[in-house]
């Protein structure tokens, strides 16, 4: 995982390279993942530049609960009436490649369990 806080996802902030956004507002922003890993599959990201969730702090209570809202509403607007997975991929052994926390609204499909 890279150190740097910018990132590809401050670009698509920026609108600086293209993205599939379906929501924004001021504190977050929802894009469709670009390698798909189910029929529906978005990412909720917040603007600030947080590299993962070791990193978050008490005083991040409201713009995460804020994060965790914005999936809730994304995933009714995709239609996932029958359920999703959230997932929050974080560092090395959690396979987070992008440094720059982010929520994996996955759905559209029987999800399995163990993940990989
Ligand atoms: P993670 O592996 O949890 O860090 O997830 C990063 C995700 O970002 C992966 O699922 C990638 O497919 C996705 N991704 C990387 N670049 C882009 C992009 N330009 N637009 C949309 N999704 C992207």
């Amino acid at each position: 995982m890279s150190e740097t806080t910018e990132t590809i996802f401050s670009k698509i902030i920026r609108r600086e390279i293209p993205a599939d956004i379906v929501y924004e507002d001021e504190l977050a922003i929802a894009f469709k993942d670009v390698h798909p890993q189910a029929p529906v599959h978005i990412l909720v990201i917040p603007k600030q530049p947080i590299k993962s969730l070791v990193d978050i702090t008490s005083g991040d209570r409201d713009l995460m609960s804020h994060l965790l809202l914005t999936a809730q509403q994304v995933a009714i607007n995709a239609g996932l009436n029958n359920g999703y997975r959230l997932v929050i991929n974080t560092g090395n052994d959690g396979g987070q490649t992008v440094s720059h926390i982010h929520l994996h609204i996955l759905g559209g499909r029987q999800m399995t369990w163990p993940p990989g």
